[in-house]
């Protein structure tokens, strides 16, 4: 019997990110520079079969769930053909993809023939002079046209992200959280972690999960947090009393999760992560491209998850940011 990926403080991994591209169409402030961004050589990144053969290998020692995500996973040729293989994998429960949006009304069928049925579609504003300022570029449109389609192939559940920063997101919440309950979208709004490519993160433009949900229950209606949700995953959830739909919030500087983390991460380069915040990563890719049979690469996942530190130090003098921008690791 598989004993699991326990980490020294006891806590049991299950839920494997996989990057599968550092690039992206657009370039929202709090991930990407404005130009130049540096992206990785395209030998550099794992090929289909590598990041299968790895999610295979991890699928055996305990993951049960993945999420594929980038950089902007869609922009990658063939993403449908990476689902299928994924799908195939006996053993993962829950298959899921972060996205930008912007081509899903391309890609949403090929991917939901592919097997996918999860979706995390990242819009933060219903406003296309926003959206445009936040990602500097103008394309709003696809991306509520991709969730209208995806909405009509039975997509399900779809989540909405949204990335809450103060002095600039306030006007988006009441028409967002609005869009999420008449489509029956789950909207998580996650709170600006200091992952930017410009250093411009500080703690005075985290627009905090608490005063959200104050404004929330102020103009929409009470929420009350979902007692039995699953502890373990990262946003904490509330309903809305009305019987409204469900919303989530991904605090990760207010309340931090830490504690209960059951995540590790493989960048598209090849490099396994214990923590978005990580300082290091251990090299997988040199053992995938090296001939290194299944129990070397097991191990070595192994070994990461045994080093996997406590928890973030956002919250004091000590944090130091990851070299990486969240682009680059993979959100
Ligand atoms: N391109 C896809 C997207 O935008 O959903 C997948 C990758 S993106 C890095 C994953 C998530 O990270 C997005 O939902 C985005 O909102 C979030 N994100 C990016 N930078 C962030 C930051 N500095 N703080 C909080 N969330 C951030
Ligand atoms: Fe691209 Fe996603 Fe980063 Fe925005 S958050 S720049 S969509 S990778």
């Amino acid at each position: 019997m598989n004993a699991g990926l326990r980490d020294t403080f006891g806590r049991l991994h299950d839920n494997l990110r996989v990057s599968i591209t550092d690039r992206c169409n657009i370039r929202c402030f709090y991930c990407m520079p404005e130009r130049d961004a540096a992206f990785v050589e395209r030998r550099e990144i794992l090929s289909y079969e590598e990041i299968e053969r790895f999610v295979r290998i991890a699928v055996g020692m305990g993951i049960s769930k993945v999420r594929v995500t980038g950089g902007e996973p869609l922009v990658r040729k063939d993403v449908p053909e990476l689902v299928r293989k994924l799908a195939a994998i006996d053993g993962i429960e829950d298959l899921a993809l972060t996205t930008n949006g912007i081509l899903l009304p391309q890609l949403a069928e090929p991917l939901y023939q592919a097997g996918l049925r999860r979706l995390n579609v990242h819009l933060d504003t219903l406003d296309g002079e926003r959206f445009a300022r936040i990602t500097r570029r103008d394309d709003l449109e696809p991306v509520l046209e991709g969730l209208a389609l995806a909405k009509r192939l039975g997509f399900a559940p779809i989540k909405i992200n949204a990335v809450a920063v103060k002095d600039l997101s306030e006007p988006d919440l009441v028409p967002l959280a609005h869009y999420g309950r008449e489509n029956g979208f789950e909207i998580r709004f996650i709170e600006f972690m200091p992952l930017d490519a410009q250093g411009l993160w500080d703690r005075g433009r985290v627009l905090i999960a608490d005063q959200i949900i104050e404004t929330l229950s102020r103009e929409i209606g009470p929420l009350e947090e979902i007692p039995d949700r699953d502890p373990r995953a990262p946003a904490t959830q509330y309903r809305y009393a009305d019987g409204g739909g469900t919303i989530g919030f991904i605090a990760s500087v207010s309340r931090p999760f830490c504690r209960n983390c059951n995540r590790i991460r493989l960048t598209a380069d090849g490099k396994l992560r214990y923590c978005l915040f990580a300082i290091e990563e251990t090299d997988v890719k040199s053992l995938l491209r090296g001939g290194a049979p299944d129990d070397e690469i097991a191990a070595r996942i192994r070994s990461t998850v045994l080093a996997k530190w406590e928890g973030h130090e956002i919250n004091t003098a000590r944090f130091v940011a990851p070299p990486r921008p969240m682009y680059a690791i993979g959100g």
